[in-house]
């Protein structure tokens, strides 16, 4: 962070150093003035303050030589920013009020001071005046609208204002389609309550629109086979389930109890469509697999045996592992097959986590790489470990 600061000042100094040559030359063609006038002097000043380490009274200096026009807005909204970074707000604030405060500013210099402010006041928690700000860049149609509907969304989206963060999205969604994700995320929340209450016409058209607006929105998905479920629509149910095969299939193991009951209602053939599932995850989920054979098992025991000791042997689990330990029909290959995976998940893996955010690695760090913690990682109990620490790593 202070690190941050300090090259931000220092592109600061060399903004202002550049600006005050430029001025110089043009009034060296004008008419001849002595070199080191005040305004040159309160920038060496500055210079030597930031050399020092000593931000504070480097700002104000640097403040003090520039006067606001056209040619040094950006530079003075660039010092507002770094008053906000450090944590400075009000300084911030000051700074941006009094620059949206000049007549002489162009429009797209205005507006992108006035985008400033509205961030200063978000910072501060001023979420009203901030609105306000934004509002009025998204209703003038400022260049700058994209980036004013993205910090109003997130103002509403923090005060679960779901209807107002549906009414901007949909407008920042048509200049960011990525945008897709979030909404239909938006129209899910909206949901929640007619959900609750047993509104399912409500429900449905909400989540009906979230899907119209990403198509992979997989909550909505999981939300509307729930939904016919309750409302005791089997058909339309196993119609969901389908859905969620095509758009994520590794979600499955959260609906099979509905899968199961699309079965008894005769809307589902669960055999196939569990096999569907296998052929279509990436890496099959394990209750899938563990459904199936349950589902051979009432007909052929052995069959059983064979699918899930084909899949142990691929990806090796300790629930498969249990599974097998289960049946009655123990022959040599079965016991090997055992031995094996226990010796697998033992092997593998992970062996070390950090205590303080849970990073686990393979490796020991004397200096945990995701929290910057030192002694942040520990062996895990069930874990081989290297012989010897002198080949862990420092970070
Ligand atoms: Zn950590």
């Amino acid at each position: 962070m202070q690190h941050l600061l300090f090259l931000g000042l220092f592109l600061l100094a060399l903004m202002i150093g550049w600006y005050l040559g430029r001025r110089e030359a043009i009034k060296v063609g004008v008419m001849l003035q002595p070199h080191g006038s005040a305004v040159d002097k309160q920038y060496f000043i500055g210079l030597n303050y930031l050399l020092n380490e000593q931000p504070d009274e480097a700002i104000e200096t640097f403040i003090r030589a520039l006067e606001v026009n056209p040619e040094t807005v950006e530079t003075h909204i660039a010092i507002g920013k770094l008053f906000c970074q450090r944590g400075d707000v009000e300084r911030a604030i000051k700074v941006h009020q009094n620059l949206l405060a000049r007549p002489n500013l162009t429009r797209q210099q205005a507006d992108s001071v006035q985008l400033e402010l509205a961030r200063d006041y978000l910072v501060v928690g001023l979420d009203q005046r901030a609105e306000r700000l934004l509002q009025e860049l998204i209703t003038a149609r400022s260049p700058l609208r994209a980036a004013a509907m993205t910090e109003l969304v997130k103002v509403h989206e923090r005060g679960h204002d779901w209807a107002e963060a549906i009414t901007v999205g949909q407008l920042l969604v048509r200049e960011q389609p990525d945008f897709a994700i979030p909404l239909a995320h938006y129209h899910c929340e909206q949901a929640r309550v007619p959900l609750q209450r047993a509104e399912w016409p409500l429900a449905r058209r909400l989540l009906l629109q979230a899907l119209k607006i990403d198509r992979q929105c997989i909550r909505a998905i999981l939300l509307l086979a729930e939904l016919e479920h309750q409302a005791e629509r089997p058909v339309e149910c196993a119609k969901w389930l389908q859905r969620l095969v095509a758009e994520g299939a590794d979600f499955v193991p959260q609906v099979l109890s509905l899968a199961y009951w699309c079965k008894d209602n005769g809307s589902l053939d669960l055999m196939s469509y569990l096999d569907r599932v296998l052929a279509v995850a990436p890496q099959p989920p394990v209750a899938v697999v563990l459904a199936k054979a349950r589902e051979l098992r009432r007909q052929d025991e052995n069959a059983a045996l064979h699918f899930v000791q084909s899949f142990a042997r691929r990806q090796p689990s300790l629930v498969l592992l249990r599974y097998l330990m289960t049946l009655p029909v123990v022959d040599s290959e079965a016991r090997e097959l055992e031995h094996q995976v226990v010796a697998d998940l033992v092997e593998s893996g992970h062996a070390y986590r950090c205590h303080s955010c849970g990073f686990a690695a393979r490796e020991l760090h004397w200096q945990c790489p995701t929290c910057h913690q030192w002694s942040g990682l520990r062996p895990m109990p069930d874990k081989h470990l290297p012989d010897t620490a002198l080949s862990s790593q420092g970070n």
